[in-house]
């Protein structure tokens, strides 16, 4: 047998089953049914009695014989199959509703078996319905294993007869005839950090012979998902610092110094400063500049991308800023405007809403190299887009992009422009690690003076009467208030249903025309939204109602109070991020976050995360820990953290490990010449790595 076998010709398994592994687990071969682990173990050697049995809905193991084989007829083609189990303890009854012409001529008495399932407690009586069951005595006795692997299975794997414990017999006997595997880790690793071999640590992943033989067998193969994962990123970072060369901005010219000495609104924080001082460092280096900003909501992050945009100009290059919503656009539009004021600079502003004569003079004076700074959506990347000389890319929020929208920027120049990718959401240092590895990573880790930290509260339906005055109370102070309702699906009817209906309640507990109103969802179009947050922006409203749509980067100083509606439904860097809107104009600032009154316990914990802190990367960790990895906003899109076995928060001195292992053996060996499975594994995942290139 070879790992590359197709399953087919395992015992147990034949086409029509393989067909079902194959659709419904990706499962083809030998290898990849090897590579599906089990999530938990039964441990066959603590056996519980009947006697003993607690009502508490245990899956649990017995030991015994089976008497009184009984069948009823229940129907016209349908029958209940029932007998008794005797462990030496007690008797329970065991219940079959379908399937029972093959379990009744399976059962035989004077066989000791295994039962495995949940008991319950009927009219005084224990019973278990369907149980798996297994002759104590396993035919197989190449391997003796205390544990039962319990494999992730699926409704249409159990009707094709592809249970847990079919599974696992299937699996017990792939293990069992095992075939040689070649080491994939280089032997003076595997020595230092004590891994089991990677034959062995197969074998006790699905049957280990001990609990400690599975605790290495894991440690190994976490090691090596964590390890190669490192490999990949950081083989693609070390190739990418070699190897492509980049545009040299050296000079810090008028362009630069005039706006620093002359139309600075404020002064830069020292974070700002530093953030600034990378770039321009990455800038100059020769080599092309792929970097990481990550800076919490408020941080100030568009007044850093401006003055790296104008280091771009000042070395006879153009720039471009890349923002996920045309609110967003044309916000930044506005304020690189403001900013700019009497800078010999020419700013242009390209989304898909502009009227296609518009877009045709911005696209031709963008390829004449008239236009110097060009800000817009996604629109930027267009086909037709052709800039004279584009030096520097800015993309905002990050999360929103995907990786192959970015990529296609890499086409718009012919040296490849620097890249400065800017996310509010903040990354935990493992995930960063992980994730980002090929990226160069800046931070600011400091907010603008004056800064109210935003307090935040929990409110149910039963206060909403004191909400709303508090609301009142607000406004009529001459501050104005935000209230958001979630929708997920900007498609959903039920969603907008919610934002309306809240429409109307605002309008009766705040009658115009004393308060004005503005609301802005994604049905809008792009001008009814620009003219809604221009009404707001300006003051001639006191309350916006939206959905999500302003999640990202809207900025209203005078704006005080932040109301979210369905706060349950949101996740946490959402919650986050929504905050961000308020606390921005140094008067004191309130989140509410309004929910209903029984929430589950995972919703709790994020309202109470909420509650206790502002620090983003306290939210970040939470978040992880809260909805996994996978789950992370933008990682399914790269589909990359792909972890069976490692855990990114737990396993953090684990990620540390392979690290800092992988990049002494770069550094001592960057071709890995020495690495022939490791050459191999790299040569194998080129093409997946590509997009590395980009971020
Ligand atoms: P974000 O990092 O969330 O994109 P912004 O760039 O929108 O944050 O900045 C948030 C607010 O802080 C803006 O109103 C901006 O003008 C202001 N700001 C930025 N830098 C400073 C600074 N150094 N001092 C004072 N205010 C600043
Ligand atoms: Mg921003």
């Amino acid at each position: 047998m070879q790992l590359s076998d197709d399953i087919v010709y395992l015992k147990g398994v034949g086409p029509a089953r393989a067909k079902v592994l194959a659709a419904e687990l990706g499962v083809r071969t030998v290898g990849q049914l090897l590579d599906h682990l089990p999530f938990r173990y039964i441990d066959r050697s603590a056996l519980a009695t009947v006697s003993s049995l607690r009502d508490d809905g245990q899956y649990v193991v017995l030991r015994g014989q089976v008497t009184n084989l009984q069948t009823t007829a229940t129907g016209k083609f349908r029958e209940r199959l029932t007998c008794d189990f005797y462990d030496g303890t007690g008797t329970m009854q065991l219940v079959w509703f379908a399937g029972t012409k093959w379990v009744r001529e399976k059962l035989k008495p004077n066989i000791t078996y295994l039962v495995m399932g949940r008991p319950t407690l009927f009219n005084g009586q224990w019973q278990l319905s369907h149980p798996e069951l297994e002759a104590a005595t396993s035919q197989d006795t190449s391997h003796t294993s205390p544990f039962l692997p319990v494999y992730n299975t699926t409704e249409k794997m159990k009707s094709a007869g592809l249970g847990t414990r079919a599974l696992a017999r299937i699996t017990e006997s792939l293990v069992a005839q095992l075939p040689p595997m070649e080491e994939t880790l280089p032997a003076p690793i595997l020595e230092r950090f004590h891994l089991m071999p990677l034959r062995e640590a197969y074998i006790n992943i699905h049957y280990p012979t001990s609990q400690q033989a599975l605790d290495q067998a894991r440690a190994r193969l976490k090691y090596e998902e964590l390890f190669f994962l490192q490999l990949d990123y950081q083989y693609a970072h070390q190739q990418r610092v070699t190897a492509s060369e980049g545009r040299i901005f050296s000079r810090v010219g008028e362009m630069f110094n005039g706006f620093y000495n002359q139309h600075l609104p404020f002064p830069l924080t020292g974070a700002q400063k530093r953030v600034i001082r990378e770039v321009h460092d990455d800038m100059r280096s020769g080599r092309q500049m792929n970097r990481l900003l990550q800076g919490d909501v408020g941080s100030g992050k568009t007044l850093v991308a401006l003055m790296c945009m104008l280091l771009a100009l000042d070395n006879g290059c153009q720039a471009c800023l890349m923002a996920p919503t045309e609110i967003l656009a044309t916000q930044h539009y506005q304020t690189f405007l403001r900013m700019l004021d009497g800078m010999p600079i020419q700013v242009e502003l390209l989304t898909g809403s502009l009227r296609a004569a518009q877009k045709k003079k911005v696209k031709q004076r963008l390829a004449e190299g008239e236009i110097q700074l060009l800000i817009g959506t996604h629109a930027l990347i267009e086909d037709d887009v052709d800039f004279q000389n584009l030096g520097l890319v800015v993309i905002d929020e990050q999360h929103r992009f995907g990786v192959q929208q970015r990529s296609r920027l890499w086409t718009k120049a012919q040296v490849p422009p620097h890249i400065l990718v800017m996310t509010a959401t903040p990354i935990p240092r493992t995930l960063a690690m992980t994730l980002y590895g090929d990226l160069d990573c800046s931070v600011i880790d400091e907010l603008p003076p004056g800064r109210q930290p935003v307090r935040t509260y929990h409110r149910i339906e039963a206060n909403r009467v004191k909400v709303f005055h508090f609301l009142k109370q607000q406004i009529d102070a001459g501050r104005q208030v935000y209230i958001v309702y979630p929708l997920i699906e900007e498609s959903e009817k039920t969603d907008l249903k919610n934002l309306y209906d809240g429409l109307e309640m605002v309008h009766y507990f705040f009658p115009r025309p004393q308060y004005q109103t503005s609301m802005v969802h994604g049905r809008l179009t792009a001008e009814e939204k620009a003219s809604e947050m221009e009404r707001f922006k300006a003051g001639l409203t006191h309350i916006m109602v939206a959905t999500t749509v302003i999640e990202v980067g809207v900025d209203v100083p005078n704006a005080t109070v932040m109301v979210i509606e369905n706060a349950e439904r949101f996740g946490l860097s959402q919650l986050h991020q929504l905050r961000g809107r308020v606390g921005r104009g140094g008067g004191d600032s309130y989140c509410i976050l309004m929910t209903k009154d029984n929430l589950a316990a995972n919703s709790k914990e994020r309202i109470r995360t909420m509650c206790a802190t502002t620090d983003g990367f306290k939210i970040a960790e939470a978040d992880l820990r809260l909805r996994g990895p996978g789950d992370i906003q933008g990682l399914q899109q790269s589909g990359i953290l792909d972890l069976k076995l490692a855990d990114i928060v737990d396993d953090e001195p684990l990620v540390r490990a392979t690290r800092d292992t992988v990049r002494d053996l770069l550094a001592a060996d960057p071709t890995l010449a020495h690495y022939p499975q490791l050459r191999r594994h790299i040569e194998h995942s080129k093409n997946k790595l590509l997009w590395g290139k980009i971020s």
